[in-house]
């Protein structure tokens, strides 16, 4: 016997987790429930996280969480609680299978079976924002290599364990060279650690729409963690509904299984939603604890159900579905079908005993560090560049020297157009003529005569060469 935590969440969120854990229930699951109050409630208690600590402590006592969709109030500062609970857990990996249904279920991709690994602790997601000036704020995308490495070997360690024949990966490196040129250097490495698996790298853009439009052509495909949550659910749907897609997030001693959907409010207490999504998370999560053949039990019938055409409202279509059911009803109609197999669509089967052995991070020893200049990032409310160049050009020093500045990534000086459109947010990099290395005090230098000169430092960011690489992106024109 199994103890999990269980949260009912908001909206249709304890209609579906009902229906989920009587299915289970009636299929024998080894689970034993600790029920937690996370999301809506807990936030207008006053409580800004949704989560109290007693629940947290469950939560990571019972390492297995079983959550339905929870609600943020718009407004009043309230943080996801989803995200809080991926990263506060270390939850790195959000794994999220969206295979179709054909021909019981609508879609245009009648073969498509493709798993979605998307990475799920940093890139945007953590959160840091900052208003600089009038006119700019900002958003910090951190990509690590701890990340990159455990999630892409996640990836190729997914794919040799389900047999899986494929792993793509999905970027913008020919814009962001260092941070999602970072994630595919790393998915080259350990692509190479993997020879028995076909690997692949495409540019997100033209990748996600051959997705949209092929996806017969993808199996297991990789990517940081914005582009996964809009390509994952873009997956599901066109699989055939969001509602019928789940997702595991897991990491390394805890794992949150959900619906890859919301708490739906507008349809909440009314015995209408399909508890489907919530479902396949519990599917993931019994196979997860090692509960196979009652997963795969409980998914055949799920299949048979599907099949029989007996639908909630959301995949319901004339011609195609034969029942249209309430939530309740659809659990009975799956536990009715314990123990059937599907007659046209295949049959599951669960290998027992497959377990991820990741090795852990190693550490590499650091690396040559050397500086080569600063960019000191000022608000100024003037519209010729040459005029702030010659204000900053005040601020030389014998070691370095104003070479560039940018307005949003664009070189504006020198040799600048006058088409640019500039705001009140401008780069300017310090560094030697030459390219030479220079020393902390110089950058100090800088900054105490740019308090003298009253410019305006919004912040600073060090140029720096690791191991003899330039490790920063030029001016746009440069
Ligand atoms: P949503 O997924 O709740 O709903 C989008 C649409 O899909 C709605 O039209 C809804 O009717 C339909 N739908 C969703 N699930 C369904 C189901 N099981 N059966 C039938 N139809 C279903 O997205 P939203 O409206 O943008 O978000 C509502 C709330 O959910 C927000 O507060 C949001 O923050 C939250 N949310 C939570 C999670 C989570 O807990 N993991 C994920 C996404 C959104």
């Amino acid at each position: 016997m199994k103890t999990i935590t269980v949260a009912k969440g908001d909206g249709i969120g304890p209609e579906i987790m009902d229906a989920t854990l009587k299915i289970l229930k009636a299929a024998n699951a080894q689970i034993k429930i600790e029920e937690i109050e996370v999301g809506e409630k807990v936030y207008l208690s006053g409580n800004t996280s949704g989560i109290s600590k007693d629940a947290w402590q469950t939560i990571r006592k019972n390492k297995i969480f079983l959550k339905a969709p929870i609600t943020t109030p718009q407004g009043g500062g309230y943080k996801s609680l989803n995200v809080t609970m991926r990263k506060s857990l270390g939850l790195y990996a959000n794994i999220r299978p969206c295979k179709s249904l054909h021909p019981f279920v609508s879609t245009k991709h009648k073969d498509m079976d493709v798993v979605i690994i998307r990475e799920n602790e940093e890139d945007l997601y953590g959160g840091i924002e900052h208003q600089q000036t009038d006119e700019v704020v900002q958003c910090l995308k951190l990509i690590s290599r701890p990340g990159c490495e455990k999630i892409i070997r996640y990836a190729f360690e997914y794919a040799r364990l389900y047999g899986r024949k494929k792993v793509t990966c999905f970027t913008k490196d020919n814009i962001m060279k260092q941070t999602d040129g970072l994630f595919h250097r790393v998915f080259d490495e350990i692509a190479q650690e993997y020879p028995n698996i076909e690997n692949e790298h495409w540019i997100i853009d033209i990748g996600a729409a051959r997705l949209a439009d092929t996806p017969e052509m993808f199996d297991v495909i990789v990517m940081p963690n914005l582009y996964g949550d809009v390509v994952s659910d873009v997956a599901a749907q066109i699989a055939g509904s969001v509602g019928l897609a789940g997702s595991s997030n897991i990491g390394d001693s805890c794992a949150m299984f959900e619906a890859i959907h919301g708490s739906a409010p507008m349809i909440a207490n009314q015995n209408v939603a399909n508890p489907s999504g919530l479902l396949q998370g519990a599917i993931l999560m019994l196979n997860h604890i090692g509960q196979t053949e009652v997963a795969e039990k409980i998914q055949n019938a799920w299949l048979k159900t599907v099949e029989e055409g007996i639908h909630t409202f959301d995949v319901y279509k004339e011609g195609i579905s034969k029942q249209k059911v309430s939530t309740s009803e659809f659990a009975d109609a799956v536990i009715a079908n314990l123990d059937q197999y599907p007659s046209v669509l295949e049959k599951v089967h669960y290998e027992k005993g497959i377990t991820f052995n990741l090795p852990k991070y190693e550490r590499k020893a650091p690396a040559k560090k050397e500086l080569l200049g600063v960019d000191i990032f000022v608000q100024w409310n003037g519209e010729e560049a040459d005029q702030l160049a010659q204000l900053l050009q005040q601020l030389n020093n014998g070691d370095a020297q104003l070479t560039m500045i940018t307005n949003r990534g664009v070189k504006v000086w020198p040799e600048g157009f006058e088409e640019t459109f500039c705001t009140d947010h401008w780069r300017c990099r310090y560094q030697t003529a030459e390219g030479n290395v220079i020393d902390n005090e110089s950058v100090i230098k800088i900054l105490s005569k740019a308090w003298e000169h009253q410019i305006d430092v919004i912040k600073t960011e060090n140029l720096y060469l690791f191991d003899g690489q330039r490790s920063f992106s030029l001016g746009q024109g440069q």
